[in-house]
């Protein structure tokens, strides 16, 4: 394989990216100065060393020199309510929401989603970690789950799917409850606005 090859074949792999697209990119590439490629190389070299997954929430942070915390800003946080747990997708989706303003409890993040036919759910999220945390944080004050999920066939199927683990391993003793329909059916957290995603949270249940 020759170097625009196999650069291109690199690209195909990034979410939402076909091949026509990969192929745009390494032209774009090479339209560009050395110092340029060298510098996004770098920048991608070092992805992995500053940038860690927290050990509460498992969203991506940046470390900014911290050797001393495995805890993200918001987990560290001492204001934050923690008698509420937001459990959400992705980390893009956590940003949205932190972006409106308008939830103050802590967050986890599942890592993904799972398909309406999949044989292994469990495989696709990060599943047993979240039944940990629930039942670390279940005997710290946990008062409410939300489940955060996305408004489309496959966020929904997500949500039914922890819900049926979570309602029988809770006994009724926290609370779950699930975005208000604010967020329009078919619509991702990732592109909700920030007036709707308060709306949804405030109209929970
Ligand atoms: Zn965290």
């Amino acid at each position: 394989m020759t170097t625009i090859e196999k650069l291109t074949e690199l690209f195909k792999k990034f979410p939402g990216i076909g091949p026509r697209q990969a192929h745009r990119f390494v032209y774009y590439l090479l339209t560009r100065s050395q110092q340029h490629n060298d510098d996004l190389a770098k920048l991608i070299g070092l992805l992995r060393t500053t940038v860690t997954e927290c050990t509460a929430c498992h969203r991506f942070f940046e470390m900014e020199g911290r050797i001393d915390t495995q805890l993200c800003d918001i987990d560290r946080d001492p204001h934050r309510d923690r008698t509420l747990l937001m459990v959400v997708s992705r980390d893009v989706d956590l940003e949205s929401v932190e972006k409106s303003g308008a939830y103050k409890g802590l967050y986890f993040v599942l890592g993904g989603s799972v398909p309406i036919l999949t044989e292994k759910p469990e495989e696709r999220i990060r599943q047993k970690e979240l039944l940990e945390t629930i039942r670390q944080r279940a005997a710290n004050g946990l008062r409410e789950i939300i489940l955060a999920m996305n408004v489309t066939p496959e966020g929904d199927h997500t949500a039914d799917y922890l819900a049926q683990i979570l309602v029988p391993m809770l006994g009724g003793g926290i609370k779950i409850s699930r975005l208000g329909r604010g967020v329009s059916t078919g619509s991702e957290l990732e592109y909700s606005d920030s007036d709707t995603l308060r709306f949804a949270l405030q109209n929970r249940g």
